[in-house]
């Protein structure tokens, strides 16, 4: 295998300003997946943890896999480490949650912590369909939905989750627009509620996933996000059944999403991260002008 140093070095930030949102990170199969929201102090993973995450708050856990997760108590111990009082806070998909608590503790009985020192960090489970704000910036919510990733049984998989971050607003209700300040005040006083909740999808990541995925009608409001970041881990020819062996997604599964969804969908930028260690940024990009259609090829970003 060709060693790529840079493409393979998970401190060396990649860095894209997709539509809304700078994406910071880094995102390589096996290796590493972290992905920073600087601007919306949220944070997708934590398969390494640069110095850049000690800032951020709020962090989303896809699912277990070491080169996701691995990192994770490593935030939170830096952050007390660099003298950061403000408790971050770790949301994960709520099958997740008795297993990371138990691994936490596992590694502070590993690191000689005493039992009476010991304390969990702020866990957070989510449950598929739930709009969660985020605890320090209520203009933000998050909304997990259940992806299949990792098949562990005949009918069973490893739970995995993507995530979508909406702008969360009060906005009036249409039959008040035009209406004057002193008649917005009498309805308030009224006990009259003048405003609905609007939620705006930022950016939507699928974490790991089959391809399958992004072709379920389950999940067709994944297109709905200004961004969507999900995985194309197999770019080659060949390796489509490998793909779903793996429970990634091959290049073929996304060309087949865009002919499903590409004229009606809302979703205006397409990021694909987590390739396979072995092909080069060349390569990636090479299979990316002859396999993704024309139309939708100034849509699709490599996040290498
Ligand atoms: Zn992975
Ligand atoms: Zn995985």
């Amino acid at each position: 295998m060709q060693e790529n140093h840079s493409l393979h070095n998970a401190l060396r930030q990649v860095r894209h300003h997709v539509g809304r949102v700078m994406l910071h990170g880094f995102s390589v199969s096996g290796l590493a997946t972290y992905l920073q929201l600087p601007e919306y102090d949220f944070c997708v993973d934590m398969g390494e943890c640069p110095v850049s995450s000690i800032g951020i708050n709020h962090v989303f856990l896809t699912h277990a896999h070491g080169d996701h997760s691995r990192c994770l108590m490593r935030h939170h111990s830096l952050r007390r480490m660099m003298g950061v009082d403000k408790p971050s806070i770790y949301y994960m998909p709520a099958d997740l949650v008795s297993g990371a608590e138990a691994w936490i503790h596992s590694e502070a009985v590993f690191e000689g912590v005493p039992e009476q020192r010991f304390k969990l960090p702020e866990i957070v489970g989510l449950n598929a369909g739930e709009k969660v704000p985020l605890k320090y910036r209520k203009d933000l919510s998050i909304e997990a939905f259940p992806t299949r990733h990792a098949q562990v049984g005949r009918q069973t998989f490893l739970p995995s989750m993507g995530v979508t971050l909406f702008n969360h607003k009060n906005k009036l209700k249409d039959e008040y627009i035009g209406l004057d300040a002193a008649g917005i005040i009498e309805l308030k006083n009224q006990g009259i509620s003048i405003t609905r909740e609007v939620y705006d999808p930022i950016v939507t990541f699928m974490g790991d996933c089959l391809g399958e995925n992004l072709t379920d009608p389950a999940l067709a409001s994944i297109w709905d996000s200004e961004v969507l970041v999900t995985e194309c881990t197999f770019v080659d020819d060949g390796e489509e059944s490998m793909a779903d062996k793996k429970g990634h997604t091959h290049i073929s599964d996304l060309v087949k999403a865009l002919e499903k969804y590409g004229p009606t969908m809302k979703c205006k930028y397409i990021v694909l991260n987590h390739f396979s260690m072995k092909y080069s940024s060349d390569h990636i990009l090479g299979a990316l002008q002859k396999k993704i259609p024309e139309a939708y090829r100034d849509k699709v970003i490599a996040f290498i």
